[in-house]
Formats: C-alpha cells, sequence, structure tokens
C-alpha cells in the first residue's frame, strides 16, 4: 500500500524533485531525469540508462561515478519518452558516445530506439544492450526476448567500469552484452503493487500463496504455490538458476559467481538474510566460489512483497572490471576519490513555444483538430478504468492512465497552440508530440507516430482533401508497424489500425465523404478490435502471460476502436453545424 502523495498525476515528478534535493552531491536534474552532478573526463562513453520511475534504486539512484552518467526516468512504471532519452543522454555525453541499457520491455525498447536514431542522426555514436535476465520470461532458445529485472545492476556495472577504465564504445558495449549473457535471474511475489492513488493493487496474490515468476511491472507470474520456508524458498531459487548455466561457464564446480537477492519493495531484509544463509550453503555445495554476495534493494516494484535471486557468472575480465569503485546514492562499493562538481547550469532551454505562419483557411481546420483532440480525451476518460482492467489481464494494468495523460497533454498542447495562432499541421504534431512525451508506455510512442503522420498531410496552408487525411491516417499505419515490428495477427492496436487505415481510403477513393467513409471505418475497426479477443499476443508486454488473454480483446486495439468512433461523431457533428458544406476538411 502507497500512502503518501500530492496529486497522484504528480507522483513521479516530485518523486524525482526530492531524490534531486537529497542527493545534490551526486546528481543534477535536467529534462527526462537526471546527470551525474560530478565531471566525467572528456571523451569518456557515458552510461545511459533508465525506464519507468517506481523501481529505485533503479534507475536515478545508481546515478555517480563508477556506474551510469545518467538515468531516464520515466512516469511510474511508464517507459521514458523518446524525447527524455535523448535530452537526458545529450546531458550526458562527454564526446566518447552513449551506451545505452535499460531492462528489455517493449516500450523502453521502442522509445530508447527511437532517441538512439535521432542522435544518431546528429553525429552522437551510440550503442545499446538490454538487459535480458529473467528466465521465466522466455525460453533459452527465445533470451532475447527476456526482460530485464535485478540483473541490471550487473550489466549497467560492468559497462560503467569498462568507460571508467577508457574503454571505447565498442568495448564497453562488448563487455556488457558479455556480462548481460552471463545474468541469470528468477523471483517471485507474495503481494501485488499499488500505485499511488489507485484503488486496488495492480494484481494480487492469494493470502498465504506465492506468485512464481513475477514480473516487476505488476505482470502476474506464471505459476502459483503455497509460500514455502525460508529454506525452500532458497531451494527453489537455486535450483531453478542452476538449471540454466549460461553457455561459456565450462563448470558449475570452481565456477564464481556473484548472487544478488533482490527485494522488490516491502520484504524485510532480515527475511532475506534467512534465505540467503541457505543460498550460501546450497552454492557452496554446488561448488561455486561465492564473489562479493549482494543482499538488499536493487530493483524494487514499488511496495511489492518479493525477491529474486540473480546469479553473475564471472570470467575473469569481468571479475576485474567488478572490481571498480562505485559511489552512486543507493550503491557504493570500494572508495572512489572525490571528483569535482560541475556547474549546475541548466540544460536545454527547451523550444520556444512560437508557432509557424498558417492560413486562416487552416487555423479552421486546426479548430476542429482541436475538436477531435478534445473528443480522445473525453472518450479516454470515460473508458479509463475499463482500458486499465483489460490491461492487467496479459499486461501491466496502466493502459487507460497511459493512455488518459496522453491524451490530455495532446489537448493542453493542441489548445496552446491554436491560441497562439497555430494552423493544422503544427497543432496535431504539437499534440503528438505532447502525447508521446507525458505518456509513457508503448501505445504513447505509437500515438505519437499515428498523430505526427497525420499532422504531416494536413499543413499549415489551406484545407486538406479527404483524401490526405485517408493518406496521413495510411502513413501513421505504416509507420506504427515499422516502429513496433508489430504485424496484423499480433494483438496490438495495429489490428484495428490497419483496417481503419484501410477502409477509410476505400470510401474516399469510391468517391464517399470524410464523415462517411470516417465512420464506416470506425465500425469496421470496432469488430476488428473485438475479434482480437481470440488471438495469442505475440508483441509487447502481454506476450510473456500469452494464456491469460486469450478471450479477452487487445486494450490498445480497443481504445483505438473507441477513440476512432468517438471522432467520427464530432467530424459528423461538426458537419451538420457548419453551414458551409463545401469546406473540404468536414466533406
Ligand atoms: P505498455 O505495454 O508499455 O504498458 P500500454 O499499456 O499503454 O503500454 O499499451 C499497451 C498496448 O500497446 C497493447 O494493448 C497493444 O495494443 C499496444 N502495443 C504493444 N506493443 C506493440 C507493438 N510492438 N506494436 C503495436 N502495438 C503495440
Ligand atoms: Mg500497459
Amino acid at each position: 500500500m502507497t500512502r503518501l502523495w500530492n496529486d497522484p498525476a504528480d507522483f513521479a515528478d516530485e518523486m524525482i524533485d526530492g531524490f534531486v534535493a537529497a542527493n545534490e552531491r551526486y546528481v543534477r536534474r535536467v529534462p527526462g531525469g537526471v546527470v551525474r552532478s560530478t565531471a566525467s573526463p572528456a571523451g569518456q562513453v557515458a552510461v545511459v540508462v533508465g525506464g519507468g520511475s517506481g523501481h529505485y534504486p533503479a534507475f536515478g539512484g545508481l546515478v555517480g561515478p563508477g556506474l551510469a552518467h545518467g538515468a531516464a526516468m520515466g512516469n511510474l512504471f511508464a517507459s521514458p519518452s523518446t524525447q527524455q532519452v535523448v535530452s537526458v543522454a545529450k546531458a550526458a555525453d562527454n564526446g566518447g558516445g552513449v551506451f545505452f541499457s535499460y531492462g528489455n520491455y517493449a516500450g523502453d525498447v521502442l522509445n530508447f530506439d527511437a532517441a538512439q536514431e535521432r542522435l544518431r542522426a546528429e553525429g552522437i555514436a551510440c550503442e545499446t544492450v538490454t538487459v535480458t535476465d529473467d528466465v521465466v520470461s522466455a525460453t533459452p532458445d527465445e533470451r532475447h526476448k527476456r526482460r530485464g529485472i535485478a540483473g541490471d545492476l550487473t550489466v549497467f556495472r560492468i559497462a560503467a567500469a569498462a568507460a571508467e577504465a577508457g574503454a571505447d564504445l565498442a568495448e564497453v558495449t562488448r563487455l556488457a552484452r558479455l556480462a548481460n549473457e552471463r545474468t541469470r535471474s528468477f523471483g517471485v511475489a507474495f503481494t501485488g503493487c499499488t500505485l499511488p492513488g489507485a484503488e486496488q493493487p495492480l494484481f494480487t496474490v492469494p493470502e498465504g500463496r506465492m506468485a512464481v515468476g513475477l514480473g516487476i511491472h505488476g505482470e502476474p507470474g506464471v505459476d502459483e504455490t503455497a509460500i514455502p520456508t525460508a529454506d525452500g524458498l532458497a531451494e527453489l531459487l537455486v535450483e531453478r538458476l542452476l538449471a540454466e548455466v549460461p553457455d561459456g561457464v565450462d563448470a558449475v564446480r570452481g565456477a564464481r559467481v556473484v548472487p544478488i537477492l533482490n527485494g522488490l519493495g516491502s520484504l524485510k531484509y532480515e527475511e532475506m538474510f534467512v534465505v540467503y544463509r541457505r543460498i550460501a550453503r546450497l552454492l557452496a555445495d554446488a561448488g561455486i566460489e561465492v564473489v562479493d554476495p549482494h543482499v538488499g534493494e536493487y530493483c524494487t516494484s514499488f511496495d511489492m512483497a518479493g525477491t529474486s535471486l540473480t546469479l553473475f557468472w564471472l570470467d575473469e575480465s569481468l571479475e576485474a572490471l567488478w572490481q571498480a569503485p562505485v559511489d552512486t546514492p543507493a550503491y557504493r562499493r570500494g572508495s572512489v576519490t572525490p571528483r569535482e562538481r560541475v556547474d549546475a547550469v541548466a540544460a536545454a532551454a527547451g523550444g520556444s513555444d512560437a508557432v509557424g505562419p498558417a492560413d486562416e483557411a487552416s487555423r479552421a481546420v486546426a479548430g476542429t483538430v482541436l475538436a477531435a483532440v478534445r473528443t480522445i480525451a473525453e472518450t479516454v476518460d470515460a473508458h479509463v478504468d475499463e482500458l486499465g482492467r483489460i490491461d492487467a489481464i496479459a499486461g501491466d494494468g496502466d493502459h487507460g492512465i497511459g493512455m488518459q495523460r496522453g491524451s490530455h497533454a495532446a489537448l493542453a498542447a493542441a489548445t496552446a497552440a491554436v491560441d497562439a495562432g497555430a494552423g493544422a499541421r503544427t497543432t496535431l504534431e504539437r499534440a503528438a508530440d505532447a502525447w508521446s512525451d507525458k505518456a509513457g508506455g508503448t501505445s504513447g510512442a505509437l500515438w505519437g507516430v499515428i498523430l505526427t503522420s497525420i499532422a504531416a498531410r494536413l499543413g499549415d496552408e489551406g484545407a486538406p482533401e479527404a483524401a490526405a487525411v485517408a493518406a496521413g491516417v495510411a502513413a501513421g499505419s505504416q509507420g506504427v508497424m515499422d516502429y513496433g515490428k508489430a504485424a496484423v495477427g499480433d494483438k496490438t492496436l495495429v489490428d484495428a489500425l490497419v483496417p481503419f487505415a484501410a477502409t477509410l481510403s476505400q470510401g474516399i477513393d469510391g468517391g464517399a465523404g470524410l464523415v462517411d467513409a470516417w465512420r464506416a471505418a470506425a465500425a469496421v475497426a470496432t469488430s476488428a478490435a473485438e475479434a482480437t479477443a481470440e488471438l495469442l499476443p505475440r508483441m509487447g508486454r502481454a506476450r510473456t502471460h500469452g494464456q491469460n488473454s486469450v478471450g479477452t480483446p487487445d486494450p490498445g486495439a480497443i481504445s483505438l476502436a473507441l477513440i476512432a468512433t468517438a471522432v467520427g461523431e464530432t467530424l459528423a457533428g461538426l458537419a451538420t453545424s457548419n453551414d458551409d458544406k463545401e469546406n473540404a476538411y468536414v466533406d
């Protein structure tokens, strides 16, 4: 249970403010997260980590000499946006390139990859290693699909130690990849976690039971058992991890291993020590040499009661790097020589609010865009609980609140743009940027892509033809597939978007007006979204718990269909209330 907050919507932001105020010796705030407040040598590779908030000390608590140079910090359990990652990476860059590492979650991958592309286009070299330590989240032959949990720490530390030792970007990447290949984790939970202001936990574990194979965002476990004794839990954890020894480890006997027993948020240290007592014995019995054991909280899941065991299988190069000293707000090892503080000059002033020129016709269309964005926000508000509920069945339950944050940020940005006299393109572009910036998560990034694509076809001069709107929707549909790599049938919003775009284009090509074609397309999208109930998810967070979701439609497809339908009605309402029926944007 989380008890203290002001406005739940401000929680993550206020948490970062307080964290920075308490740790100015280590970190300073920049748009999108934090970077070191101490100087780093010119040319040193910058290690940038990140993810949603709610996992402290991951990720901001791991910024400082010997560990990360910066952390992009998203909203609670939501990926940072592309803009946030770009902003933190630029502030962290020392001229030696940027090395990104984070847990392998769909939303994070989308946003960090997009940021990486943007930075490369600006001439900043970037490489990425996503952490995939959680053994239950995919089979060994699909290891690249596994999610990252407490194993983040080993990969971050090895990358950072290599950077600190002067390795170049390619070498940092090679070593981090090796660390990831040699890190395996496995976890359990006794209770779910409850986000600030939420009435219900994201998931529950029945009293006296234990969820096996939890995810750190409340993704349900893959199995459930009675709670074992402390020794019984130690045996379960060690047995599972010794059943999958990484390639390259010649023999278990004599292997040198760093064990990390990680608390998920509300497990007592004392309980973990009782469990660790048995883990140490079991590892010794297996002939394993334990190096620098860790028992504590390294990657939490808000107030979840649970724990995971990580085994990091060292080799000589990794063990040498593991000795490097670290000094961060939440994690210290060895002694770091004092570092000079940098001037906390506020980074990047941020874009100006001035809008480019637009003619009167386009400003009138901007009014329609604003009405449509308002409809989107109202539609999401009306269905926020339902969308969260569907997402909780196989995903993490945040689809409603994520869409709400995104659509309201979009509405505020569109309103400001219209007040400043913007044309249709600029208005929708501002809305799209605000959406992806504030929503976080996978769907936030994808809605940013959809709206940006439509915006590009609207222009800031004249009223667009209906065909231009259809072409914008088609480009958005293609953009979502290019960006998220999902195809029709993977049980994502693509299943509703593709038929929506196709029906809209066909209707308009066949001579229908925008309103009629839009309404027909929305009806097709609605049936397609409902039909996703029968599918097994193959993309996104829901993939791990696919079987749970059969019988329930995909939340992203449902929200898209609801929005398409409501926007159709808004366009129809504007068309009938508009005396000037010749107007192209409502025709
Ligand atoms: P997150 O998955 O980051 O928690 P949301 O809960 O807001 O984000 O959105 C979940 C929705 O995002 C899913 O229901 C699905 O429609 C959509 N989605 C997830 N991954 C992809 C992808 N790769 N391509 C297209 N849509 C996706
Ligand atoms: Mg979700």
